[in-house]
């Protein structure tokens, strides 16, 4: 897939003290390669999405997810949506398809199901290094996905839940914009696990 990554959107989230791109978020595989991500860059990805995933998953436990969306068009309206919702399926559904079995095994149990790496292992019966080798992977997997994911990426965030337009969408959505997100909801995160 060519995916045009922009380079002030990788450097802004790549790693400082990455070893691999010097905290530039793009490097090459081979010398006259095209420039890619760097991991550290697709980890942040992924971590940034599943923060947002168990933010929309712990909210939806005590308070309603519907909001109110403007469908734009010749008849301005409102109407009324579940964003998080769609975020935890879209979350769950692109996962499923985007890992193989095995790895959606230990994403499964390790991020759907929040079991600490010992437990993990023990269930899955691999050791320490294997477990974090495929945990990289799988955040690496998957935060290239979240981003390049057409026509609809869950990254970034804002763009994800915020005041987008969506002219491409057809029916019944079609100008379809969410209202933004409080811009003080930063401050509103709960204490999360730390994750590998
Ligand atoms: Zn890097």
């Amino acid at each position: 897939m060519n995916f045009d990554w922009n380079r002030t959107e990788v450097l802004a989230l790549a790693k400082e003290s990455c070893t691999q791109c010097q905290g530039h978020g793009l490097r090459r595989s081979s010398r006259k390669g095209p420039e890619s991500p760097c991991n550290c860059v697709l980890r942040g990805i992924f971590k940034a999405c599943y923060a947002r995933f168990r933010y929309c998953a712990s909210k939806e436990k005590h308070i309603s997810t519907v909001r109110l969306e403007q469908v734009g068009g010749k008849d301005r309206r409102m109407t009324w949506g579940r964003k998080d919702e769609e975020f935890i399926a879209d979350f769950c559904l692109v996962s499923r398809r985007a890992l193989d079995d095995e790895e959606y095994r230990i994403f499964k149990f390790h991020y759907l199901l929040g079991a600490d790496w010992k437990l993990c292992c023990r269930r899955l019966n691999m050791d320490r290094g294997n477990f974090f080798h495929s945990v990289y992977r799988i955040q690496q997997k998957l935060g290239r996905v979240f981003r390049e994911l057409e026509p609809y990426a869950l990254f970034p965030l804002d763009e994800y839940f915020g005041g987008t337009i969506r002219k491409e969408l057809s029916g019944e959505y079609k100008n379809l914009a969410v209202m933004p997100m409080p811009s003080k909801r930063r401050g509103l995160m709960p204490p999360l696990r730390k994750v590998a």
